[in-house]
Order: structure tokens, then sequence, then C-alpha cells
């Protein structure tokens, strides 16, 4: 078998059960492979490589058996190493968030994400890099510097959970779980030439993620095509008694390989839309012409096109920049120095939570904090606060219309492709302006899934996403999985 590093999750869950590879070998590939390129990128900020070779040795032990023995059970990712961005809860790791805030911090348990994946078999490799609390474009804001794009070290992954992306599309990980509140599974998918999905609000349990913006936060998936990425959402997915906001619903089983009416066509019956807001001036060029004929391709495929509008769009922007910091200010006001993380010391209380915040947060969180405790003031609530808010149902209710319409829409994840370190780190706002496609599917809570269409004259992938219908994450696994059936540009990796 040739490199291990380059096999897709299908093809290695197959061959751990045949015995044609070990875990413990692809494990250390996976390993070696970090070590020998991690350090170009700085994908990692906690690894833990003798753990992982043991819970390979366990998986192995577990196969033979099994191979004995094929009619007892099994779990699906037996053996299957990946890797957790770090603003999830992983027992045995520290969880910074990309913060000093929490340096060194030992989550005493497992966010339910992270057990349902370990009881589906899964080996932990390490804890990904992310802009601190996910606050972030380009993974710039982590207080442990930012990590590369593998495609050009010279460029950002894109974030916030940059470290994920960028992970996967080096090969250090054949799936791997990053957070979106708006955008961050997307765009950095999109940065870095992967798949990747930020599901419905509520499909995913958030217990044990720590929070940025509640309303908001979901947790994605990472993986080299719709089938793995898919793979490992089902897995994830579904009720939790610990996340009030997770829908008490079976989730779907998603069979990709049964497709529609003929070979061909597999998107016969299928209604896309093209919403014209997402085809704006100052997108860039070839980000346009990669998208547009991805559509063509899924035309050719027997999806029907057709324009729709989602007229909010340019809404979109303001009432998230008030919303996420707002919830932010909330959500953070946990983080005193005396309830977790490292305590900076004075005789006096207020001055520990003040040296405490004001010397561990980073500027972008201290930024957002202040915009958000502004908005939520009295005599400013109904003006900022209370506005966004209504202004985000009209947000919500374009997507419901345009899905009297059509299935699904496609777009662009993001108007550029990957942008030059430090190019945007003196300018939030130029920072901000890269979400504008990636935020209306957070407000709304709909499903979004990013996956790459082509590359840009400098070699940068580019990525379109899919939005649907909120509980409807098969219907884009579905079209993604038609489109990956028919190109190749998902098969593509960086050379390192
Ligand atoms: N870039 C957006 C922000 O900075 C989205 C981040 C995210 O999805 N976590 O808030």
């Amino acid at each position: 078998m040739s490199d291990l590093t380059e096999l897709s999750l299908r093809i290695i869950c197959s061959a751990l059960r045949s015995g044609e590879i070990s875990s413990r070998a692809l494990t250390q590939a996976y390993l070696e492979r970090i070590e020998r390129l991690d350090p170009k990128l700085h994908v990692f900020l906690a690894l833990a490589p003798e753990r992982a070779l043991e819970q390979a040795d366990q998986a192995d032990r577990r196969l033979i058996e099994w191979r004995r023995n094929p009619s007892a059970s099994l779990p699906l990712l037996t053996g299957v190493p990946m890797a957790i961005k770090d603003v999830l809860a992983v027992s045995g790791f520290p969880c910074t968030c990309g913060s000093r805030i929490l340096e060194g911090f030992m989550p005493p348990y497992n966010a339910t994400v992270v057990d349902r994946l370990l009881a589906s078999g899964v080996i932990i490799l390490g804890k990904t890099n992310t802009d601190e609390f996910a606050m972030g474009s380009s993974t710039e804001n982590s207080a442990y510097g930012p990590t590369h794009n593998p495609w050009n070290i010279q460029h950002v992954p894109g974030g916030s959970s940059g470290g994920s992306a960028a992970a996967t599309a080096a090969h250090f990980t054949p799936v791997a779980l990053g957070t979106d509140t708006g955008g961050s599974v997307r765009q950095p998918a999109s940065f870095c030439g992967v798949t990747g999905i930020k599901p419905t609000y509520g499909r995913v349990s958030r217990y044990g993620l720590i929070a940025y913006g509640s309303s908001l936060d979901v947790v994605g998936v990472f993986g080299h095509s719709a089938e793995d990425v898919a793979q490992v959402f089902t897995l994830m997915a579904g009720h939790d008694p610990l996340d009030a906001t997770t829908l008490d619903q079976p989730v779907p089983e998603i069979r990709l390989e049964a497709q529609g009416a003929s070979e061909s066509q597999p998107l016969l019956g299928l209604k896309v839309g093209v919403p014209r807001e997402y085809f704006i001036q100052g997108i860039q060029p070839e980000v346009e012409e990669r998208v547009r004929r991805a559509i063509q391709t899924l035309e050719m495929l027997g999806a029907e096109v057709l324009p729709v509008s989602l007229p909010h769009t340019e809404y979109a922007l303001p009432v998230y920049y008030l919303i996420a910091p707002a919830e932010a200010s909330a959500n953070l006001a946990r983080f005193d120095g005396i309830r977790y993380g490292p305590r900076e010391q004075s005789d006096r209380m207020w001055d520990v939570f003040r040296r405490t915040r004001g010397r561990r947060f980073g500027p972008e969180v201290k930024r957002r904090i202040m915009l958000g405790t502004y908005a939520l003031s009295a005599g400013y609530f109904d003006a900022y606060y209370g506005q966004a808010q209504k202004v985000r149902t009209l947000i919500r209710r374009d997507f419901e219309q345009a899905f009297t319409q059509v299935d699904v829409v496609a777009a662009p994840v993001a108007p550029t492709t990957a942008f030059r370190l430090g190019e945007h780190t003196d300018d939030p706002l130029a920072m901000y302006l890269e979400d504008v496609f990636t935020l209306p599917a957070n407000l709304a809570g709909v499903p979004g899934l990013a996956f790459p269409v082509g590359f840009d004259a400098q070699g940068l992938p580019v990525g379109m996403q899919l939005m649907g219908v909120h509980f409807r994450e098969d219907v884009l696994f579905r079209i993604a999985h038609a489109y990956q059936q028919a190109t190749e540009w998902h098969t593509r990796s960086p050379n390192l």
C-alpha cells in the first residue's frame, strides 16, 4: 500500500478491518509526518504521540478479535486517528482556546462530540490551533502564533478553525473537528482546499465546547471528501440531554452510494439556487469564475439551476458583529482568574480579575468584549442588540423564502482565496469583511457545506458552499458527493 497518510477515511476503515493495515502503522505514519512537517505549519497546540500509539495498539487488539468473530459489533471508526480544535474539551489534553487566559487549563471531562467519537473508536492525535476563543478568520489571533496554509506557507489557512483545516489539507489526519460561529469551518476549508460541514444549529451538541456566540456556535467536521465528512458528522450528531438546544430526533442515515435517477444525472430533480447577492463587486474574479463553473457542473449532473435572491444579505455583517460580540461578552465573563486557568496575583479581588483579564486576553477578544458590552448596555440595547435580532429574523426569512423555490443555494465561501499572513492584521474591518458570505448561514441556523472547486492563478484553492434547509445536511452531502464523483479537485494535495 502507498503512503498511508494519503488514504481516504473510507479506505482506512476497510483496510483496518481487513487487516491490510494496522492502526499502529497508520497512527505512526501520521505522527511521523506531523513531526517532520508541523514545524513549517504550526497546526498543533498539543500532541500526544505516546497516548495515541497506546490507543492504536488497543484498537489493533480489538480488530484482531473482531476478525476472529466478525459477527461481534465493532465501532465504525475503530483505530482511526483524528485531530480536535482546541476549543473542545478533551480530558487529558489542555484546552487553551488559543488564549493565555486558559494556558495549561486541563478540562476534567470530554465534550459530548468527543465522547461520541471515542465511543466510535477514534484515536485523538492532538489539539489544533485556533484564533483566540474562535474570534478571527485567519488563526493570526491565536496567542500561540499563527498556523500557515499548506498550499503556501506565506498565506493564512483561514480561521478560526485554521489548525484543523490545515491539518487535514497537510494529511496530518484524515479528518478533524472544528467549530463554526460565523464561518470558521467553511472558510478555512475553502482556504485549505478541503471539505467542511457546518451543521444546522441544534444538530450537534455544544456541551464541552467553550462558548463564543451561543446562539450561533456549532461543531463541524473537516475531511477530504463529502463522503468522509458525512461519516463523522453522522456519528457525532443527534440529541444530547446536556445541550437543550439539540433537536430531539434521530439523525437520518446518509447513503451516498445510492444516487438518484441515473448514473450520469445523479442530481436530477434537485433545484439549486444562485443568490445574486453573493456575486458582488469586490469578489476576486477567479473565485466567481470557479464557483460559476462548479454550478454548471451541478447542472450537467442533472440539477436545475435558477437565480434566487436573499435580499438582506448585506446586513449579515453588522448584525453578526453585534450579536456575536454581545454573546461573547457574556460568555467570557467567567474567565476571571478564579475558576479556570492561571491567576495573576494580588491581595485585592478586583485586581485579580483586572490583571488576569487585562494581561491574558488578546486585543481582538478585548475589542469584542467592549463591543458586546456596549451593544448590551442600558440605553443602547434597543438600538443595537435589539435591532440586530430583528434583522436576524429577516435574514432567516430570506432563506425560508428561497427554500420555497429551491432545495439548496450555491455560493462562494469567501470573496477571496487565502490572503497573506499579516495582510489584514492591522485592519479589523478588512478581516471581518472576509466573512460576508459565511455569516448568513449562522444567523439563519441553516447548514452549510464547503468543498474545493478549483484553484486561483497563484495555486491557492477556491471553495464553494451549499446552504440548505434546516436539518437537511443529507441533501448537501449528496450534491457535493455527486460533484466529487465527477471531478477531482478534492483529491489534490499540497506539495509540502
Ligand atoms: N470570523 C468570524 C469571527 O471572527 C467567525 C469565527 C467563527 O466562526 N468562530 O467571529
